[in-house]
């Protein structure tokens, strides 16, 4: 569901998922060339006339492929161009086999995507793999049969998938994507544990009841109280099982607090991001004999009477069954990155915002849910992640210096926000600034905490080099290098270190993180809202059972992670969004290994 360390995580998973197209080592990429993130547009002309498709280039890999405009009614259907787009993002490469019967379709295709990777200013050489792209032949049947059929390889299914396979069903995960992680690989990884042994170790209190109350408040208090007590009640179990059964490696010493939450409560994985949970949970899942289908995209629940029985997928523009004799589990995630779905439940999230989903965050899950009768909840609520980078919308990693103390301004040098307050807060704020931006200041007292410069040195040196922060000795510099007025981000800076030193803010009563900006180097970071998290989706009980619009049980469909609603209300919170995926991707495996 990005940021540079997205990119990072995205080239990881690129390396360390599965790969459903056939064996062709994949092209390196000069180091050295320079090619601008973004999304470019490009056109050809296929057999049925004008193709158009938009290409998002991160961190030099070609990370998704959009078709924006196709007459290709006969030989290139929407499925034979999803093999092509999986085989040249599985492999970083536009050199790929025409699909047999579509061939002029097929080149009209990779033409259009051509031209596009050259309105990057890259050179096509680098995105060409010495050896042509042999498309797979997908799937061998068309029908086959396991206990349990998990939608979607993101931290839900997987955690889902484990599960179920450690009580003794025989599991397969359908990913729609050439790799599984979807946006939990790309997360932060920070997970919510109330009573974890790093809070004992700092001699931090807290307890299940202030994990309630703390989620409950920071969503408005729409949420289910029933599914928050459930998430409070196992985040711990939860972060155990992690921990011992699958192997997933926590710092030691390290705890975050988020926006919203009273303590510090967040532990966090080695690495600092979600990729460290979906390798180890999807190692864990072979281990087992877990089965994943990678680019095999759900298309419909298959529910003859009134249980569900199966899912119907596509896959290499083939159609494929699955049945599952024990039931479904729904794991496929939000559909922050769908622009149609965000405004058909809340026109606010138009396309003006980005968005720091993956590209497989469309809401399928929700969608074939729906179809069969499931009950929707919570649908226009939607969250903004309020530090991301403007131009990409992927989260900023950098910016997380706002947890360490850092401070936000706008365009006239002003402070406008409690920095330590509530995510939709602190997005709306920016949102009501001129340009829709702010910037965010700090320096070596903040840095020394939260280190986010070094930690994160790959987007720290993109984001200088794309000028969307610089680094200066003095706070004047930092005004200079965005054109803010220096007198106002000076007396700004100075009024906030006395208010460090009262530990109060009368201004906007920030509530942590009282760190004064008083050390050189400093910082300024140009940052903006995107959409981030969708909090609504498939009713559940704490059982994980999908509900349907009566209000009752659809036998043989569970849900799990972001395609449920109910759980973060109005908001969530920094670190719960990894709980809930674990909490409820085990109950949903645990409860559909036991039909
Ligand atoms: P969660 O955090 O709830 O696990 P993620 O975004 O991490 O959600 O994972 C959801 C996964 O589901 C993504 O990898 C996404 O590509 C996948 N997915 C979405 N729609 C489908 C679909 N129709 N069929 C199979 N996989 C899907």
């Amino acid at each position: 569901m990005k940021k540079i360390i997205q990119r990072i995580i995205f080239g990881a998973v690129l390396l360390l998922g599965l790969v459903a197209v056939a064996n062709v080592t994949t092209q390196t990429v000069q180091a050295s060339t320079k090619v601008k993130d973004g999304t470019y547009v490009g056109t050809s002309k296929g057999e049925g006339g004008k193709l158009k498709v938009a290409v998002t280039i991160k961190d030099k890999k070609i990370t998704d492929i959009k078709t924006v405009e196709s007459h290709e009614t006969k030989g290139l259907g929407s499925e034979a161009s999803e093999q092509l787009r999986a085989a040249i993002v599985a492999h970083n490469s536009v050199n790929v086999d025409a699909v047999s019967g579509a061939s002029k379709s097929s080149e009209g295709y990779l033409d259009a995507v051509k031209s596009a990777v050259k309105q990057s200013g890259a050179p096509l050489s680098m995105f060409m793999s010495k050896k042509k792209i042999a498309l797979s032949k997908g799937l061998k049947k068309s029908h086959y049969t396991y206990d349990v059929v998990v939608i979607g390889g993101g931290g839900a299914g997987l955690s889902a998938a484990v599960t179920a396979a450690e009580n003794g069903a025989k599991v397969a995960v359908l990913e729609k994507q050439p790799n599984v992680g979807g946006n939990t690989a790309v997360s932060g990884g920070e997970f919510n544990v109330p009573g974890s042994d790093i809070q004992k170790r700092k001699g931090i209190k807290d307890s299940k009841a202030q994990f309630v109350s703390d989620t409950l408040k920071g969503g408005d208090n729409i949420a289910d109280p029933a599914l928050v007590n459930t998430l409070a009640d196992n985040a711990l179990g939860a972060y155990k099982w992690l921990k011992s059964d699958v192997g997933v490696r926590f710092h030691k010493n390290e705890l975050l607090q988020f926006g919203g939450v009273s303590v510090p409560r967040a532990v966090v994985p080695v690495g600092g991001t979600g990729n460290e949970i979906v390798q180890k949970l999807l190692t864990k899942a072979k281990k087992l004999g877990v089965k994943v289908y990678t680019s095999t995209k759900a298309t419909a629940l298959i529910k003859p009477a009134d249980r569900v029985t199966g899912v119907t997928a596509t896959n290499t523009g083939k159609t494929v069954t699955f049945d599952a004799k024990k039931g479904v589990v729904d794991a496929a995630g939000g559909f922050a990155a769908n622009v149609n779905m965000r405004m058909q439940y809340n026109k606010k999230y138009d396309a003006t915002y980005k968005t720091t989903a993956v590209a497989g965050s469309q809401g399928d899950g929700i969608v074939i849910a729906q179809n069969i009768g499931a009950q929707l909840v919570d649908m226009k609520q939607i969250q903004t992640y309020p530090t991301s980078n403007p131009e990409t919308g992927i989260i900023s990693y950098v910016a997380d210096s706002r947890f360490s103390g850092a401070i936000l301004v706008n365009q006239a040098g002003k402070r406008f926000v409690n920095e330590s307050g509530r995510r939709d807060d602190i997005s709306n704020a920016i949102m009501a600034q001129p340009g829709h931006y702010a910037y965010l200041v700090w320096g070596q007292e903040v840095e020394k905490l939260g280190k986010t410069t070094k930690t994160y040195k790959k987007e720290f040196k993109t984001l200088k080099s794309d000028k969307l922060l610089f680094e200066k000795n003095s706070i004047k510099g930092l005004a200079k290098s965005f054109d803010i007025d220096s007198k106002t981000l000076v007396n700004t800076v100075d009024t906030f270190n006395g208010y460090v030193k009262a530990k109060k803010d009368p201004d906007f009563a920030k509530s942590a993180a009282f760190t004064p900006i008083k050390k050189g180097q400093f910082y300024i970071e140009k940052v903006a809202p995107s959409t981030h998290h969708t909090m609504g989706g498939i009713k559940i009980n704490t059982q994980a059972e999908a509900i349907n619009t009566n209000g009752q049980v659809i036998p043989g469909l569970y849900a799990a992670g972001e395609v449920t609603g109910g759980i973060h209300g109005t908001n969530r919170l920094g670190g719960n969004a990894i709980c809930d995926i674990i909490v409820f991707g085990r109950i949903a495996g645990k409860n559909v290994s036991q039909n």
